[in-house]
C-alpha cells in the first residue's frame, strides 16, 4: 500500500505512522526524521536544513524533493510505503507524481489528520523524543512509563528544539499558508481520507485502518 500521512505539526503523523508501518509492513519515510538524522550527523545536508527548522521555515524544495526521490527508488519501497510530512508544498506533491510516474508507481490513498489548533498546540509543547530510536511521548498525554527514558530502548528523552512555543507558533501558520492546499489538492484527485485526530492514538489508529479497509 502507498500511501500519505497529512495534517498540521502535532496531528499525530509520527505516532500513527508507528503503528500503521508495522501493522502493513511497509517502511515508513518521513522527512523530518531524515532531516534531524543529518543534522545529527553533521552532514551538508543537516547543516543546510538546520538553518530552516530551527526557525520553523520549511527546508527549501529542491533539498526536500532530491531526499524523498532517492528514498522511493530503494527497493523496499517497491511493494509499498507510508510517507510523513511530506508532501508539504504544492510544488512538491507535482515533483512527487512526477518520480512516482517515472518509477511506475501509484499512490493509494491520502489520510489527512484533522485536529483543532488550541490542541496541537499543546500536544506540539509537551512532546518528547527519544534520541535513540526516535520514539515519541508526550508528558501528559503519553508519559514514558520509565520516566525521562524511554520505554523501548531506554533512550534519553528530550524536547525538540522546534517544539518551543515561539517556533510552533511559526510553523503552525507555515502549515496554514504552504501546506493546506494539498487538501484540495488530493480531494481533487480522489484520494482524500480527512480522519477526525482528536480521539485517542487507538482509536485513529483503528479509524484510519477501516478507512483503508483494513479492519
Ligand atoms: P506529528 O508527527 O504530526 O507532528 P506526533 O505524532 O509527533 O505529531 O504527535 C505530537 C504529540 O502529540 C506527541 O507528543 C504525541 O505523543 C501526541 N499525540 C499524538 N497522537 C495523540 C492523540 N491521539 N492524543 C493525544 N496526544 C497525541
Ligand atoms: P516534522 O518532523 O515533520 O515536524 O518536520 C520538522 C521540520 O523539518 C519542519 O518544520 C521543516 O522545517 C522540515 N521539513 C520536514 N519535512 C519537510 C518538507 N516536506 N518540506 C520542507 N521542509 C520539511
Amino acid at each position: 500500500m502507498k500511501i500519505i500521512l497529512m495534517g498540521p505539526p502535532g496531528a499525530g503523523k509520527g505516532t500513527q505512522a508507528e503503528v500503521l508501518t508495522k501493522e502493513l509492513n511497509i517502511p515508513h519515510i518521513s522527512t523530518g526524521d531524515m532531516f534531524r538524522k543529518a543534522i545529527k550527523e553533521g552532514t551538508p545536508l543537516g547543516v543546510e536544513a538546520k538553518r530552516y527548522i530551527d526557525s520553523g521555515k520549511l527546508v527549501p524544495d529542491e533539498v526536500t524533493v532530491g531526499i524523498v526521490k532517492e528514498r522511493l527508488a530503494e527497493p523496499d519501497c517497491q511493494a509499498g510505503f507510508l510517507l510523513d510530512g511530506f508532501p508539504r508544498t504544492v510544488p512538491q506533491a507535482d515533483a512527487l507524481e512526477n518520480t512516482l510516474n517515472e518509477l511506475r508507481m501509484k499512490l493509494d490513498k491520502v489520510i489527512n489528520i484533522v485536529v483543532k489548533r488550541e490542541a496541537l498546540l499543546k500536544r506540539l509543547t509537551g512532546r518528547r523524543v527519544c534520541k535513540g530510536c526516535g520514539a515519541t511521548y508526550h508528558v501528559v498525554f503519553k508519559p514514558s512509563q520509565k520516566g525521562d527514558q524511554c520505554e523501548q530502548c531506554g533512550g534519553e528523552l528530550y524536547q525538540r528544539s522546534d517544539d518551543s512555543e515561539a517556533v510552533v507558533a511559526n510553523r503552525l501558520n507555515v502549515y496554514e499558508q504552504q501546506t493546506a492546499p494539498l487538501i484540495e489538492y488530493y480531494q481533487a484527485k480522489g484520494l482524500l481520507l480527512n480522519i477526525e485526530g482528536s480521539d485517542s492514538v487507538e482509536e485513529v489508529t483503528r479509524k484510519i485502518l477501516q478507512a483503508l479497509g483494513r479492519e
